[in-house]
């Protein structure tokens, strides 16, 4: 089945998100607490792809230990997953694009593996400045060495918003999949 996996800076608001996108509460744990999703997680949604919950890297200030776990369980999922078909990195809407972010991305870019934003905590951000915002977000992306952007998706766990989005996006790659496959 194809893989779809979320991963962000710890505290961005992953958990939230996956419990929006399943609908179930008690799914993955949220927290104030940076970095308590550990492991690897695997949800089977719709009886039909799955959704790979991994570790949240570096908060604060990164330190080389950090780093080094984060790029070993990163890494290694990336090289190995053949049914992955998309990243999620998820980005706190309010923040500057962060280096480490940046640098996963390039980095998911020369491997080759297709991803995908997606803007998190949209509720925190006044309406009438989240598209700029947002929109600052890719132009540095543009700006660095990207030359076209990602597709995106703009969300709010709390308010509820991106999730009708995000689903089909994903549901139509999986159409392609599994015509792909069949
Ligand atoms: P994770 O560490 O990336 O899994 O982040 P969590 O989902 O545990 O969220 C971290 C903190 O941000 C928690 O206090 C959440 O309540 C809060 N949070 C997450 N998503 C949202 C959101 O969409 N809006 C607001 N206002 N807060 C959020």
């Amino acid at each position: 089945l194809p893989e779809y996996a979320f991963i962000g800076r710890s505290n961005v608001g992953k958990s939230s998100l996956i419990n929006m996108l399943t609908g179930r509460k008690s799914l993955a744990k949220t927290s104030g607490r940076p970095g308590k999703t550990q492991l690897i997680n695997h949800f089977k949604i719709n009886g039909n792809w799955f959704l790979v919950d991994l570790p949240g890297y570096g908060y604060a200030k990164v330190s080389k230990k950090d780093k080094k776990i984060f790029q070993k369980y990163i890494t290694e999922y990336f090289e190995k997953r053949k049914q992955l078909v998309c990243g999620f990195v998820l980005v706190d809407v309010r923040h500057e694009p962060q280096p480490i972010d940046l640098e996963f991305m390039d980095w998911l870019g020369e491997n080759q593996i297709p991803f995908a934003i997606i803007f998190t905590k949209a509720d925190k951000i006044k309406p009438s400045d989240l598209d700029q915002k947002v929109k600052d977000y890719l132009q540095q992306l543009l700006d660095g060495s990207w030359e076209e952007t990602p597709p995106y998706f703009v969300t709010s766990s709390a308010k509820h918003i991106g999730r009708e989005e995000l689903l089909s996006y994903i549901d139509g790659i999986n159409q392609d999949y599994f015509k792909a496959t069949s």
